[in-house]
């Protein structure tokens, strides 16, 4: 079912208009709009539509949710942290497509109908995460795009083979080459940034790399990428998650880090962190440097809470973030919907005629209340399908 008319809706929470969805996409929008003899009608009841949530970073592969409570105590180190990860997952009684399928249904019921994910690929892994995540992603697919992103978890230049095996990811589903703290990970700063985007210049792929270095050596970094993708002509293709050295920049160091990320047309995702100094986002996007918000690590061997709501995480930006007014808490929206959709180049993201026909319902009286209240949605559709409703995945697809 790829046809679908939505009866009164408010588009952005303004006046009341009805949506017409044709072959998947949104034909029409107005007040006076009639359904096609026979057509499936949804009643919206006055709710408000908004363009569907875009989950630009996760980790599929790593989810535990579903399975019992996973108590966190280990050591406060990323090396010691990384190690527990692997022994954990050698035992899980839960396979890879399990428990990514459990996280990809719990986004969508969310809200979100794209997906940025990272999956680990190392020589003991091999690629047995990303065949992993797309099997589930088989059973989803109507109701999520996904896009993978290969990524070096264990190291990259400490284990030799890895890049073999990213580059090899690229040709078997994945479409981003990953990378993660080049000098705490790798001991070589340059040598792992040159290393990927050789590989990614070579594959013609885009970059995600997380980097949680602080301070004067992550703004160095930041440098080192800024000047690769402009000397490889990879501007706009190149995103920095968490980069939280420029929570922590001085005014003079952000205004020439907002310059280096302008000019080379680096994006930057931050998944709001609890209590770590992160990227000033809504500074950068009023600079013109392309951000947004994210979940990454959830309910996983990293960190115990994380939902998959994106609507949640928009509110925790507003509050980090003191965010008072509509207007602003209406931009925290953004950074979860319109903002994650520009920074992944997702066409066809909005509720104009021409955009996909996927959108979320979400009953309240304005934006700026729905980030406050976070009710639960009401209907997700995904090009025309109607794909969760009131807050639960629909088996089958839905009709
Ligand atoms: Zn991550």
């Amino acid at each position: 079912m790829t046809d679908l008319f939505i009866s009164n809706v408010r588009p952005d929470a303004g006046a009341a208009a009805n949506i017409l969805i044709e072959n998947g996409a949104i034909a029409a929008v107005g007040p006076d709009l009639r359904p096609r003899e026979g057509m499936k009608v949804v009643d919206g009841n006055g709710a408000i539509a908004i363009a569907p949530f875009v989950e630009a970073h996760v980790h599929l592969d790593k989810i535990l949710w579903g399975l019992p409570w996973h108590s966190i105590n280990v050591p406060d180190s990323l090396r010691a942290m990384i190690d527990n990860e692997v022994e954990i997952r050698r035992n899980l009684p839960w396979s890879v497509p399990e428990r990514a399928g459990n996280l990809m249904r719990q986004c969508v019921a969310m809200g979100s109908t794209h997906i940025r994910s990272h999956v680990d690929v190392s020589p003991g892994y091999g690629l047995d995460n990303l065949h992993g995540v797309l099997e589930a992603w088989e059973k989803t697919r109507h109701a999520v795009d996904l896009e993978i992103v290969a990524f070096p978890q264990l190291g990259l230049l400490v284990e030799p083979g890895t890049a073999e095996l990213m580059e090899a990811a690229l040709d078997e589903g994945a479409s981003i080459i990953g990378g993660i703290d080049p000098a705490n990970i790798d001991g070589d700063p340059a040598g792992h940034l040159d290393k990927i985007f050789d590989i990614a210049h070579r594959k013609q792929a885009k970059i995600d790399i997380h980097l949680h270095e602080r301070g004067e050596l992550g703004l160095y970094e930041l440098g080192l990428i800024a000047e690769r993708a402009k000397a490889l002509g990879m501007q706009d293709r190149v995103i920095v998650s968490h980069a939280f050295c420029l929570g922590t920049a001085s005014p003079d160091q952000l205004a020439r880090a907002m310059d280096q990320l302008a000019e080379a047309g680096i994006g930057i995702i931050s998944a709001v962190p609890g209590d770590i100094p992160f990227p000033p986002l809504f500074d950068l996007a009023d600079y013109g440097v392309r951000c947004a918000i994210a979940s990454d690590s959830l309910r996983d061997t990293w960190n115990p809470h994380g939902n998959g709501d994106m609507l949640e995480r928009c509110w925790l930006l507003s509050w980090r973030s003191n965010c008072r007014t509509d207007a602003e808490l209406a931009a925290a929206l953004d950074m979860g919907t319109r903002r994650g959709a520009d920074l992944l180049d997702l066409k066809g993201h909005g509720l104009e005629p021409g955009c996909d026909g996927s959108l979320v319902l979400i009953e309240g009286e304005n934006l700026a209340q729905i980030v406050v209240d976070r009710p639960k949605r009401k209907l997700v559709v995904k090009r025309g399908r109607v794909v969760a409703k009131d807050g639960a995945w629909i088996d089958g697809g839905g009709a």
